[in-house]
């Protein structure tokens, strides 16, 4: 019942011309597929039985022009109109040749091809669903009351049952070929823009860095899958920055911010992450690593920024940081360990700056 409601709640596009294209290759593959099997439908009637009907040319040029005119009439009108061409041909088959001769099988493509197109309602598709049934039951009573216009011998019968059989199948194999493929690209789709948003919200604009957000959430995935490593962090504030941005401008003030954050990835590589902190501010991230392992490395990165070459619009300057550096004492939460690390930044800027404070 459930399943009921929700599809009935599924919701129609404002039918048009645009058609997906998943739909249009369907529509287009089955009346190629059709056109092929009603030319080898008459060519197997007239040669096994004699039997040189001119319904079979005219449901293959049918399928033809809606082929070609596929490009200019909506998903509506042309599964409508191959849905009609396919029942005709059902309804005339079990006419001429009975029940036997199985092309009633055929009323399941018009089925799949009404239930996948999604410019339709869900109503209109149970309305065509009760409505290919009811033709079903209607043309099984009319085989049993009215003998075949043209009876076909033996071999004839058995041979026009193959071909109407294994093409069946595979129409079955090329319209699940072409649906499941199409679900799945768009599964592949969503999950790469799923991928790309979350990378996105995660990163800083400016420095290309993880921002606080993605640091955090990085830590915490950390800790979670190895709660005992020992680790460090440290916050890192550039000196004096005001006076860049005042003195030299705000481009180069984002100038600065560009190529430290470069060149503090280049001195982190894999195993110390860095983030954006907010403002001129940066975090460290140092998994196995104690107090005086982290304090060393942040005073090799302290050195390398002091000595770092800054130019813009052809004036040189240079840069110098101040970083508080702090552990995991295994008591503490990560909040006390941070603001442990600014406390520490807090001391070196007081105590002249450029400095690294463990
Ligand atoms: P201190 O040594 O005490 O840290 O001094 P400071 O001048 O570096 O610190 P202050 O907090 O006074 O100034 C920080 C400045 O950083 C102010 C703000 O305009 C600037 N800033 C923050 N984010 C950006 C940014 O994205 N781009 C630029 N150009 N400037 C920024
Ligand atoms: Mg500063
Ligand atoms: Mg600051």
């Amino acid at each position: 019942m459930s399943l009921l409601k929700d599809f009935l709640r599924q919701k129609a596009p404002k039918s048009g011309k645009e058609m997906p294209a998943y739909y249009r290759k369907a529509l287009s593959n089955t009346a190629v597929s059709f056109c092929v099997y009603y030319l080898a439908s008459f060519l197997l009637l007239g040669l096994t039985a004699g039997c040189w009907e001119w319904m079979p040319l005219v449901a293959a040029a049918c399928m033809g022009l809606l082929l070609v005119g596929l490009k200019h009439i909506g998903p509506r009108l042309a599964g409508l109109c191959e849905s009609l061409v396919i029942e005709i041909w059902c309804v005339w088959c079990i006419h001429n040749f009975g029940w036997s001769a199985s092309t009633q099988q055929f009323l399941v493509t018009p089925l799949i091809l009404a239930f996948f197109n999604v410019s339709e309602l869900p109503w209109m598709k149970l309305w065509f669903w009760s409505s290919l049934v009811v033709l079903r039951l209607v043309l099984y009573a009319y085989s049993t009351h009215h003998p075949e216009v043209h009876v076909l011998g033996e071999q004839a019968r058995l041979y026009f049952q193959i071909l109407n059989t294994v093409f069946m199948f595979v129409m079955l194999a090329v319209l699940c070929i072409l649906f499941s493929s199409s679900i799945q690209d768009t599964e592949r789709q969503l999950r790469l823009s799923n991928e790309e948003l979350h990378r996105e919200a995660g990163t800083d604009p400016l420095t290309q860095l993880p921002n606080r957000r993605a640091m955090q959430n990085a830590i915490a995935r950390t800790l979670k899958k190895s709660p005992d490593t020992p680790f460090s962090v440290a916050i890192a504030d550039i000196d004096f920055f005001k006076k860049i941005n005042d003195t030299y401008g705000h481009s180069c003030g984002d100038y600065t911010l560009k190529t430290l954050s470069a060149k503090f990835r280049e001195l982190c590589g894999e195993d110390i992450t860095v983030c954006r902190w907010g403002g001129e501010e940066f975090c460290f991230f140092m998994p196995g690593m104690n107090l005086d392992e982290a304090g060393a490395k942040m005073q090799d990165v302290s050195y390398a920024v002091r000595r770092m070459p800054l130019s813009f619009e052809g004036i040189d300057f240079s840069i110098t940081i101040t970083i508080g550096v702090s552990e995991n004492d295994f008591r503490s939460p990560l909040e006390a360990i941070l603001d442990e690390a600014d406390r520490k930044l807090y001391m070196g800027k007081d105590s002249g700056r450029d400095k690294v404070v463990i």
